[in-house]
């Protein structure tokens, strides 16, 4: 490099365009003020954000500024553009949807995570980001008294995906795996069942997935699925050479609260070879109190469970919890090695390299804030 050059000379003498560590500390401060300030005035504020369509985007220039700005002109925009266009998620008064309650902690934590900028596709590309994972995944299973034998330290294991339609959507793929193992069915025969109050994130699983159908299983005047008409759907089906392949029971659905019976419909499940899903997206948090555990009753006979941290646990998104009992269908289902990625720690076998749990590659250092809250 020529350092004689009278532009690139000039350049060096004035301040570096990006932002120093010394300006981090002090623009970071204000950062956690505003959050703090946020949270002390939200309820003051309209539940409801009220703009119409486009009044934000009116708010922005047309294209990318060329020079920097100084910070606190973002911090202004942040009042100014920002804060009319939004809905107040951790409002007091916030009944829509469902709640995604958030905690000091857990943004803390998710704050180190962003610093940290770890990018978990293997063991051995953070070793601390998977273990944490394990251990603290390992923890909730004693927190919310599920089966021992989901522990990373057993033959099943939690994995943290992004959402509760990322979760149901890799048990469908490995229940796909599994049903294709067990016989030579192409993917379209396979059919899906699940109560017809459950989440729609099942039916989009089972059509990412390729399932060829699915049956929204009548429900009783309690909203919780009818095993006998799941029984009477999985009968036709195999009369009509389809081939049963997954069922999904709901503890709490998202619109009715509805708890499927987990243990009669394993009754079913289990003899006629279907993976079955529990989704407690919304209600797994509750099972930290014994006394709603007889909600989760026959949940030791299930293949894979899915609840989100983010939704009631004081964790803020994305943070949602999934196991398996048998973690081989899912990383047989999902490990592709490309040679890049091979490494001694994974070849030793000894090491959980989570990207085999999941779609994505990639993975952020989410357990930290579990662990935190
Ligand atoms: C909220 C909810 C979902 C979807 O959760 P995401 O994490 O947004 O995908 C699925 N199932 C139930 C029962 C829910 O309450």
């Amino acid at each position: 490099m020529d350092s004689t050059a009278p532009g690139l000379r000039s350049e060096l003498t004035s301040p570096p365009p990006h932002m120093t560590p010394e300006e981090f500390r002090q623009h970071g401060r204000a950062v956690i003020d505003w959050i703090a300030d946020y949270w002390e005035r939200i309820e003051s504020m309209p539940v409801a954000s009220t703009v119409a369509p486009g009044d934000i985007r009116a708010m922005l220039p047309d294209a990318a500024p060329e020079e920097a700005e100084p910070f606190e002109n973002l911090l202004a925009d942040l009042d100014r553009v920002v804060m009319p266009g939004v809905t107040h998620w951790q409002h007091p008064g916030w009944f829509a949807y469902f709640p995604a309650n958030n905690s000091p902690p857990s943004v803390l934590a998710d704050t180190v995570s962003a610093g940290l900028g770890l990018i978990g596709l293997l063991w051995s590309a953070s070793p601390a980001l998977t273990e944490i994972e394990s251990h603290v995944l390992d923890w909730l299973v004693d927190l919310l008294d599920l089966p021992q034998q989901w522990k990373s330290t057993s033959a099943g294991g939690g994995v943290l995906q992004g959402s509760a339609s990322d979760s149901t959507h890799v048990a469908m793929v490995a229940a796909r795996y599994r049903a294709r193992q067990r016989g030579s069915q192409p993917v379209e025969r396979m059919v899906a069942y699940t109560s017809a109050q459950a989440h729609s994130s099942v039916h989009k699983g089972a059509n990412v997935a390729g399932f060829g159908a699915v049956r929204l299983i009548d429900t009783d005047e309690r909203f919780a699925m009818r095993p006998a008409a799941l029984r009477a759907a999985i009968d036709a089906d195999v009369t009509a050479g389809l081939l049963p392949a997954f069922v999904c029971s709901t503890v709490g659905t998202t619109g009715t609260t509805a708890v499927d019976p987990v243990d009669e419909i394993a009754q079913v499940a289990s003899p006629a070879g279907l993976w079955h899903h529990v989704d407690a997206a919304y209600a797994g948090t509750a099972m930290i109190c014994e006394e709603f555990r007889h909600h989760q009753r026959g949940i030791e006979l299930v293949d894979s469970y899915v609840f989100n941290p983010h939704k009631w646990m004081m964790v803020n998104f994305d943070c949602s919890a999934f196991y398996v009992a048998d973690r081989g269908p899912l990383t047989d289902a999902l490990s592709i090695t490309a040679p890049y990625l091979r490494n001694a720690a994974s070849d030793t076998g000894s090491v959980i390299d989570y990207r085999d749990w999941q779609v994505p590659l990639g993975r952020r250092f989410r357990a930290l804030k579990l662990w935190w809250v």
